[in-house]
């Protein structure tokens, strides 16, 4: 089987570990990015000098147009993949429900929720054992966000990281007969400029002594459930939701 993966966001943060670490496990990286094209060509270069395959395509996931195109170029370009990775995320400013605007309500639903479905979409449609592919995994970067609900910070981002749990039940059971497992990393409260784009640069330092591990985690952690569980070693997973909070 072709080893390629498709990583949404791959330009920053967990994306960008997701990226490299695949790269080092030998995939050709497809690194998709929305706006800093300047961080994915980095990244792209790091794994290059690596020995490593990588492209950045820019894509908005929230765009379903965009996501078709993304996946014929990554075709295209690398071969069919065999690992898609929903990673692109946003939260919107943290505030209450009563101070959030509709529009951002909709731009995080529609990045974090259907830019997940859309790409799941493409993924299965080259994947699948039903339509003549070669199988693979999906996994989705959730949020413990999910369960905690996020009250008084973004409770929207919950509810849409809520719907991709529910999008990683249902296409594992759908699917998991067409040689395609599918699975979601919940990460906790993970060092990445997120925090800042949503308006608290010291959400970590705030929330960091209520995690039982008393630290946050490191974008490298999450990449590590993402890269295990696309591997044989996550053979009989399909449909987990596998927590990485430090045990919050
Ligand atoms: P980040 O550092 O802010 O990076 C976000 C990434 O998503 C960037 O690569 C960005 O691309 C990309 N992106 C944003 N909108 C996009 C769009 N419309 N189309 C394509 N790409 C888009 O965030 P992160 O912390 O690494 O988060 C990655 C994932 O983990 C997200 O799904 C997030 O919800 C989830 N997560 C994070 C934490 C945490 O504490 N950090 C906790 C739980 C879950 P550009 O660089 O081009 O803007």
């Amino acid at each position: 089987m072709n080893k390629v993966m498709i990583v949404t966001g791959g330009s920053r943060g967990i994306g960008a570990a997701i990226s490299k670490t695949a790269a080092a496990e030998g995939y050709a990286v497809a690194i998709n990015y929305h706006t800093r094209a300047d961080d994915a060509d980095n990244i792209v270069w790091e794994i290059n000098e690596q020995g490593g395959i990588a492209q950045a395509i820019k894509a908005d996931v929230s765009d379903p147009v965009q996501v078709k195109t993304l996946f014929e170029e990554v075709k295209s370009k690398l071969g069919v993949p065999s690992a898609v990775i929903n990673n692109a995320g946003t939260t919107g400013r943290i505030c209450r429900i009563d101070e959030v605007d509709a529009e951002t309500m909709n731009r995080v639903i529609g990045i974090n929720t259907m830019g997940a479905l859309y790409c799941s979409q493409e993924a299965i449609k080259l994947m699948s054992a039903k339509h003549g592919g070669d199988g693979g995994s999906i996994v989705t970067v959730s949020s413990i966000a999910a369960r905690l609900g996020s009250p008084g910070e973004y409770v929207w981002y919950a509810a849409s990281k809520a719907a991709v749990d529910a999008m990683t039940v249902g296409l594992a059971k759908e699917v998991g007969g067409e040689d395609i497992r599918v699975n979601a990393v919940s990460p906790g409260i993970i060092d990445t400029e997120i925090h800042a784009s949503g308006g608290e640069p010291g959400r970590i330092d705030r929330i960091a002594p209520a995690i039982p591990m008393q630290r946050a985690g490191i974008a490298q952690e999450i990449a590590n459930a993402v890269l295990w569980l696309c591997s044989d070693q996550a053979s009989y997973c399909n449909g987990a939701i596998l927590d990485c909070s430090g045990g919050r």
